[in-house]
């Protein structure tokens, strides 16, 4: 086996998987490790902007995820107490990717590592990124086997951080640390997730929820199968707790939803859940990505979160995926010493900004409304009189943004 590598990338979720195609297919001798075994669910919304769908292409699973995925997303509903407003979601200006889709991350993050497996990546699975040592250019990466029978160490030049939100960054051997910030706040945001089968929700709508203290979305995400996916704040669901008790935390919870989203609740009510209640969190919205290279390339949500409100997570993370990969190549990384990371990394945090701080600030500004339903209600008469709005307000979320390096689809007509 070899193990000098060009690359490694910790954590195939959409983004590390993405980068680890689009390095190895110019040529880079790239590992991919990720600490869970495949496939398997996940806590997330599961919608995917049309913007992606050329990407999807260019990673080689365009044609795979039409089968497996829920009929086009072509309408928006919001959700406040009993009230329904609903709106056209804007089309992508794409000849042939014009809406977006859902699909199950179980299916959508297999898919995609195999394709890197097919593409010559070098995947180590369930094996988990416990520590790195060295320079940039010279970094030994220490990984553990999922079982925590075996342990390697890798030798690479470049490192690409891609471990999402829920586990903590691995840290660079006797580099500075950032003390850990495990504090309780009212404010700290969980996530909870289950599947659905024969809900009454129409296919390709995707409701948006808002209720105290949270929000949330629901969608069918390919099968028929419902995905219902929301976040509440620690003290909603400290009151939750007391509301229902007796229960578990996911059940409270979805009562709490049910209680406050009437309208939402009616769509699952003939539903049978299928597979168990996921939960996570707390999660971090905000950007995590520092101007300054600490050892790293951080993309998707290890980079940067925005609040799940506004669905462009996986947008994010396969986009930061296009974008690092360009940034290397462009500035021709291959085996790049530490002085010349630094100046790559420069470039890749500014671009990074460009393209993805509004759509965090923004999450969070609809976040704040969404979660004080009170404030909602003063606006919804208005919602009712111009749904357009809502399709507004979801073109100002970056729906129907070209992400980058992809603007005219060149690089998916290369694979289509
Ligand atoms: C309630 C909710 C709803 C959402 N809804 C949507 C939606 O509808 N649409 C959308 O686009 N986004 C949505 N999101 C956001 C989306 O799920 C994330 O933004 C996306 O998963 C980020 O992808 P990623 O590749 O950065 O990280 P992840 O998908 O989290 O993948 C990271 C991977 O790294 C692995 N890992 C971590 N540490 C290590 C290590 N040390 N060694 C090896 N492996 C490691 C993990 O096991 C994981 O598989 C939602 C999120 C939530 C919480």
């Amino acid at each position: 086996m070899t193990t000098g590598f060009d690359a490694l990338v910790i954590g195939a979720g959409p983004a590390g998987s993405a980068a680890a195609i689009l390095l190895a297919d110019a040529g880079w001798r790239v590992a991919l490790v990720e600490k869970q075994a495949y496939p398997r669910r996940k806590v997330c919304g599961e919608c995917i902007s049309a913007t992606n769908l050329p990407i999807l292409q260019a990673l080689g699973i365009g044609k795979a995820i039409g089968p497996l995925a829920g009929r086009p997303l072509r309408q928006v509903a919001l959700v406040c107490g009993a009230r329904i407003v609903r709106a056209p979601l804007p089309a992508f200006r794409d000849p042939v990717h014009q809406w977006g889709l859902a699909i199950g991350r179980e299916h959508l993050d297999t898919l995609l590592l195999e394709q890197a497996r097919c593409r010559g990546v070098s995947v180590f699975q369930p094996w988990q990124v416990c520590g790195i040592a060295g320079p940039p250019g010279h970094f030994q990466c220490r990984l553990r086997q999922g079982d925590g029978t075996g342990e390697y160490v890798l030798a690479a030049a470049l490192v690409i951080d891609a471990h999402g939100s829920w586990e903590p960054p691995v840290l660079q051997e006797g580099g500075p640390r950032a003390p850990r910030d495990s504090r309780h706040r009212p404010s700290d945001l969980f996530a909870f997730k289950a599947n659905f089968a024969n809900a009454s929700l129409d296919q390709g709508v995707l409701p948006v929820l808002s209720f105290p203290g949270g929000y949330g979305g629901m969608v069918i995400a390919g099968g028929a199968r419902a995905t219902f996916a929301f976040c509440l704040r620690r003290d909603a669901l400290v009151e939750a707790r007391i509301q229902f008790p007796n229960t578990t935390p996911a059940e409270a919870a979805q009562g709490w939803v049910r209680r406050h989203a009437s309208a939402a609740a009616a769509l699952l009510d003939d539903g049978v859940q299928v597979g168990k209640w996921l939960g996570a969190g707390p999660i971090r919205p905000g950007i995590h990505l520092g101007r300054r290279y600490a050892g790293a390339f951080r993309i998707g949500n290890a980079a940067g979160e925005a609040h799940p409100i506004i669905g462009e997570g996986i947008s994010m993370a396969l986009q930061s995926a296009v974008l690092l990969a360009d940034t290397l190549l462009g500035q021709g990384a291959h085996r790049a010493d530490g002085q010349a990371q630094v100046g790559i990394h420069a470039a890749y945090a500014e671009a990074w900004q460009r393209h993805f701080a509004r759509r965090i600030h923004l999450s969070a500004l609809y976040a704040q409304l969404a979660m004080r339903p009170h404030l909602l209600k003063g606006i919804f008469p208005a919602l009712e009189r111009h749904p357009a709005l809502l399709t507004r307000f979801a073109r100002w979320c970056g729906k129907v943004r070209p992400g980058p390096g992809l603007a005219g689809s060149e690089r998916a007509a290369e694979y289509a």
